[in-house]
């Protein structure tokens, strides 16, 4: 069903007005439609980094990655000319799928403007040949963009979001599913025991949702999230390298706790810190933008 247009009706209920003329009256609406959502509103950010990537599910001439091996970011250069160094880094993500099928996806983390799909699937193929690898067979392509900085939206709104409407992409991962899965019940939760006071109007209804999705703890984790995201965009590649070797020698609780955006507060702020102490200068210079 296409949403056209959201109406407040005596402040009570919203109105859904579907293309086909179809009118859906509801005491909240939720939008989930993704990050280009029509009714979520949000402050106006201009340059909002997108996490681009090209990907490839196929057989390959010989094993783009090791038997039953995941690679999660592989940021090794040696394929690269200088002139391709200093321009925006991309990593190889990859995965053995079983029955000799391999999955393999050039990704640029974050970038303003975004990377092609050209300049990925270039990248990618001259990666594979660095190493002889032919592709033999493609299933399935992957042309991958999103945004992954874009502003929390206002809490005093008519409709709620959730997903990419609600800005729920780790700005400094680009990963969301988890966190959907993690987050979802204790908002239905909330919504439930709301929705029993009849006296709620949709826009108290939708405020409160959103006091729920973005509590003051998880907009002060977006905040350090983004800072770093901000931060990692200026670096090349080989600063890029030099950070992220340092941030997997964080323990294992650590890193995860970081990329999944389950780390309390106090932890995170702790991690980001041991993070910046046990970098090389050329990347601390960077992280406090000094260069
Ligand atoms: C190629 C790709 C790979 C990704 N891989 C990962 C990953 O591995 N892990 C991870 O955590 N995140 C990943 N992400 C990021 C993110 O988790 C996904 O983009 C996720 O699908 C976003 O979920 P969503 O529900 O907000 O939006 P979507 O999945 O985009 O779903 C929105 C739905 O709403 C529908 N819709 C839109 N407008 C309307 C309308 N007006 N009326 C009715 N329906 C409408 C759309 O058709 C769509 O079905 C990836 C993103 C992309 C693009």
């Amino acid at each position: 069903m296409k949403q056209q247009k959201i109406l407040k009706k005596k402040n009570k209920l919203s109105e859904v007005i579907c293309f086909s003329g179809l009118k859906i009256k509801a005491r909240l609406v939720i939008d989930a439609s993704g990050h280009k959502s029509n009714f979520v509103k949000r402050p106006v950010q201009n340059e909002i980094a997108q996490q681009a990537a090209y990907g490839i599910v196929g057989k390959f001439t010989s094993p783009p990655v090791s038997k039953e091996q995941f690679v999660l970011m592989d940021f090794r250069p040696n394929h690269l000319n200088n002139e391709e160094k200093l321009s925006s880094p991309s990593f190889l993500y990859a995965m053995d799928l079983g029955n000799e099928t391999f999955f393999v996806e050039e990704t640029s983390l974050a970038s303003y403007p975004a990377l092609s799909q050209e300049n990925l699937k270039k990248r990618l193929y001259k990666r594979l040949n660095s190493k002889g690898i032919k592709v033999s067979e493609i299933f399935h392509e992957e042309n991958c963009l999103f945004p992954m900085n874009l502003p929390l939206p206002f809490k005093k709104q008519f409709v709620l979001g959730f997903g990419g409407a609600a800005s729920m992409v780790h700005p400094a991962s680009g990963y969301m599913v988890g966190s959907l899965l993690r987050r979802a019940p204790l908002l239905a939760q909330k919504l439930a025991i709301f929705l029993k006071e009849p006296q709620l109007s949709s826009l108290e209804l939708a405020s409160k949702g959103w006091e729920v999705l973005w509590p003051y703890e998880l907009t002060q984790r977006h905040k350090l999230y983004q800072y770093g995201l901000r931060r990692l965009m200026s670096f090349d590649e080989s600063r890029l390298r030099s950070f992220f070797s340092n941030f997997f020698r964080l323990s294992t609780n650590e890193w995860v706790g970081f990329l999944t955006n389950t780390l309390p507060l106090p932890k995170l702020i702790y991690v980001m810190s041991k993070m910046f102490i046990n970098s090389p200068l050329k990347v601390k210079l960077g992280m406090l933008k000094l260069n």
